[in-house]
């Protein structure tokens, strides 16, 4: 049995910032994560982070209305206007740390466009943005004394008359399964990308803490928000960040027109990832595109450009496709990137359960709304990620140590000894690929009633499949085929509030596009979905709504 005052699940960058800020009170905290930290999908962030600097003219209230405005009004204000009133600091103070961000010609923090903003405020370190802040986050952490428990897989959380006192977790290297107590658990586990087929995400983005919070109460807010991201590499899903359209890309149909200038004469490729994400489909569907995909076109802006300001893409596009992005544009469709939706959380990252905080792409405090905005997730992960730890940092002062946490550890045990005791039966891979292709097709880009209602009949049978399972690894040490098997469970309960989201929904708001109901209804959707697990239902989901917060901006349409 471990203890710790503090204690972080995930080791990404909304778990590392939240690290930094206990190490920096002198309060004890641990940080564990199924793979090593830097490892975490963080590290794959290429483009950005979005701050609005006043040095150079930019003001909060024009980040926030843009990121509202992406959210198709969905997102609350109250929280977006502290995110965008916080992030000039909290990137400078990244700055401060180590991060070396890249710089421009007269030696000022540089800023390249990302989509749906009029003003150039996205900060990078050329393409691995995410890999230089997570690095530098983790150093700093560790010099601050921050305790890991590296490769240490959660699998249950403990509570305690109705509070959140720590964590059941196998040590993935022994096999050996252990309990951590703590006065307050902070959720950073990240996103669910791979419930998707294709997706862009890491294979260990799968949900987890989104379903460990599920499971003991905590609402899942518009999980039928996910972003299908516009240019992933055909054949592959790879992502082509969206820097290359901010460094001035085109997009291209097969008669060679940029198509967006129908759908967003204004931003043109810059527009909102849902809206460009919907105009190539359309392109697609209507026949002008090639073999589900559309152009990619950096030609015109030349090799030494490309190769100096996005050399990770054109090094992706050689090896993967055998395309010179100097040479000819490259085929790419959307793909699934984002989860927008995820754990309901305050402003200071509680949720409806004591003891337990959230932050980063498991939370939903809601800054994203119905589509988030390219480069505002790394900012979501560092306001918020320190915001739950303050909170938390003042929350443990009143709480006295947990009394039953071993109670817990037998019957977790237990439960993973009879899953490797299974007789052999289907595969995982098998039915985590039917389970993801069948809620890809049914909650794309575009959905409706039919097809919404046919990614829920899948997820029936896909249920009816899941004791059948089995694990065929038997052994102890680094048996990732019983890590699977818990994470396939993981997506499932993911999958269940997603169709349970989008089903509920009756309008199309942002990336919730419904062609049989096309019009977004601001009289009776302006407001959140929120799934509870509650098994007396026949799929085991409830769902209720929440109102919006809106502050200073009423909805109006959005044009691009
Ligand atoms: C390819 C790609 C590029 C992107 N580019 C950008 C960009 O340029 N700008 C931007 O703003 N956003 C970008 N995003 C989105 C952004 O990177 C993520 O939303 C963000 O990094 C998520 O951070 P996080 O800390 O919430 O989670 P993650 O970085 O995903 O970390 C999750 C952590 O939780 C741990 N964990 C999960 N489950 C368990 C468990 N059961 N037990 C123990 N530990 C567990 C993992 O080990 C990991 O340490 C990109 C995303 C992708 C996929």
């Amino acid at each position: 049995m471990y203890e710790h005052d503090v204690l972080i699940i995930g080791g990404g960058l909304a778990g590392l910032r939240a690290a930094v800020e206990v190490t920096r009170a002198g309060v004890d905290v641990a940080v564990i994560s199924k793979v090593h930290p830097v490892r975490s999908h963080s590290n794959a962030a290429q483009g950005g982070i979005n701050a609005p600097l006043t040095d150079r003219g930019d003001d909060w209230q024009g980040h926030a209305y843009d990121t509202i405005k992406g959210s198709d009004f969905l997102a609350d204000q109250d929280a977006v206007e502290i995110m965008s009133q916080e992030a000039g600091e909290a990137v400078l103070e990244l700055e401060r740390m180590g991060v070396i961000f890249s710089r421009g010609e007269d030696g000022k923090l540089g800023t390249r466009a990302f989509g749906g903003q009029k003003v150039a405020r996205t900060f990078f370190v050329g393409a691995i943005t995410g890999s230089a802040i997570l690095h530098v986050l983790f150093e700093q952490s560790l010099k601050l004394g921050l305790n890991v428990y590296e490769e240490w897989f959660v699998t249950k959380l403990i509570m305690e008359d109705g509070v959140c006192r720590g964590v059941v977790a196998l040590d993935i290297k022994t096999g050996e399964m252990h309990t951590i107590k703590a006065k307050a658990v902070i959720m950073a586990a990240g996103g669910a990308g791979r419930v998707f087929e294709p997706s862009t995400n890491a294979l260990i983005c799968t949900g987890d803490g989104l379903a460990l919070a599920y499971r003991v109460g905590v609402p899942m807010m518009d999980m039928e928000m996910i972003q299908y991201h516009p240019t992933t590499l055909a054949r592959t899903g790879i992502l082509m960040s969206e820097a290359a359209r901010g460094e001035g890309a085109h997009l291209l149909n097969a008669e060679g027109e940029r198509f967006m200038q129908k759908y967003a004469p204004d931003y043109m490729e810059l527009a909102s990832r849902d809206v460009v994400s919907r105009a190539e489909q359309t392109e697609i569907n209507e026949g002008r595109g090639f073999d589900g995909n559309v152009l990619l076109d950096l030609t015109h802006l030349g090799r030494e450009f490309i190769e100096h300001r996005l050399g990770y893409l054109q090094e992706v596009s050689v090896e993967f496709l055998g395309i010179d992005m100097a040479e000819k544009p490259v085929p790419v469709q959307p793909g699934m990137h984002y989860i927008m939706g995820g754990i309901k959380t305050t402003v200071d990252g509680a949720t409806n359960v004591p003891g337990l905080y959230a932050a980063g792409e498991c939370a939903n405090v809601s800054v994203h709304g119905a589509n988030r905005l390219g480069a505002n997730s790394l900012l979501d992960t560092v306001v918020f990620g320190r915001r739950s730890a303050v909170h938390a940092l003042d929350y443990i002062k009143g709480v006295g140590p947990a009394s039953r946490a071993e109670e817990d550890l037998a019957p977790e045990k237990a439960r993973l000894q009879a899953l490797l005791d299974r007789p052999p039966g289907e595969r995982i891979a098998t039915v985590r690929d039917d389970m993801a292709r069948g809620i890809t097709k049914g909650i794309g880009v575009n959905r409706d009633q039919a097809s919404m209602e046919g990614a829920l009949e899948n997820l029936v049978n896909i249920k009816s499949r899941l004791p059948g399972v089995s694990v065929e690894n038997k052994g102890k040490v680094f048996n990732t085929d019983l890590m699977f098997a818990l994470e396939l469970e993981f997506m499932v309960d993911c999958a269940d509030t997603i169709v349970a989201g989008a089903l509920a929904r009756k309008e199309s708001r942002g990336a919730h596009y419904r062609t049989d109901m096309t019009e977004r209804d601001d009289e009776n959707w302006l407001k959140h979905t929120l799934v509870y697990k509650d098994d007396a239902q026949e799929h085991g989901t409830r769902v209720e709504t929440s109102p919006v917060t809106i502050t200073q901006w009423e909805p109006v349409k959005r044009v691009y």
